[in-house]
């Protein structure tokens, strides 16, 4: 009987051109205001830690949406584009629009949604969905616990579940922030954990370290504690945030 690979393993045996085949959500953060952010002070879109290890020499620009979003495509991508990380995307609708165009000139079955605060944008034809959040209504502490995970060290290996894995790593997202810093995951904001910035980078090779970090997963005491200080602060903090690192039953963190 053949050994089972390790995931590295399996990772590194995947040809080029499927190795984002499995991404469900391709992310853009074409602005990065938000006509609430008064209303939420705890927002991310206004922490003065906002992009703080990242880069903010550069801004996203068009050509460098489409070039990225080439190169997923390239890579297999299939999934969802969409506009929004904690700023609010229907303020540039019309920039959205012209990507769209664009990228549905070379792939006509691109689906993208829309997630925003404004009501006005239900029901608008090109997006194959829109999502109305308003987090004045909407679970608005999950926006507070993401302030909170910038800090600490996490829980002790003792008071988290023995293992876990986060699905928001590797194969659920890309997120490209407003100034164009490759972010981990959505709670990233300060890009803590950034795999890179897309300007002046080799995609090839952020794609390549994306797969070897973004593998949020533990089941000792080493693994757990080896994860990014963010993850593990993220996992004490955020457990709506992460998809399957909650404890089991009876485990109280
Ligand atoms: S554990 Fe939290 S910070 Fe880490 S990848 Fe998952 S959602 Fe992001």
């Amino acid at each position: 009987m053949s050994t089972p690979r390790s995931v590295q393993e399996q990772l590194a045996a995947r040809p080029k051109g499927t190795r984002l085949s499995t991404l469900r959500y391709l992310t853009f953060e074409v602005n990065k205001t938000c006509n609430l952010a008064s209303v939420h002070p705890r927002c991310p879109v206004s922490d003065p830690e906002r992009f703080m290890f990242g880069e903010t020499d550069y801004v996203l620009t068009d050509s460098l949406i489409l070039a990225f979003w080439q190169f997923c495509v390239k890579e297999g991508f299939r999934g969802v584009v969409l506009w929004h990380l904690y700023n609010e995307p229907t303020a540039e609708l019309a920039r959205i629009r012209r990507l769209l165009t664009a990228m549905r000139s070379e792939v006509p079955s691109q689906r993208t949604h829309l997630w925003t605060n404004s009501p006005g944008a239900v029901g608008l034809p090109e997006f194959d969905h829109v999502q109305l959040t308003d987090y004045r209504v909407v679970r608005p502490e999950e926006l507070d616990n993401r302030r909170a995970s910038t800090r600490g060290e996490g829980a002790a290996y003792d008071k988290v579940a023995e293992s876990g894995s986060c699905g928001r790593g590797f194969g659920w997202e890309i997120i490209v922030d407003f100034h164009a810093n490759w972010l981990l995951c959505c709670n990233d904001w300060r890009c803590e954990q950034a795999v890179g910035n897309l300007v002046g980078s080799v995609w090839d090779l952020l794609l390549e370290k994306y797969e070897r970090e973004a593998q949020i997963k533990w089941d000792s005491r080493k693994s757990y504690e080896a994860l990014p200080r963010m993850c593990r602060s993220c996992i004490e903090v955020n457990p709506n945030l992460h998809r399957s690192a909650l404890p089991p039953k009876g485990v109280v963190l």
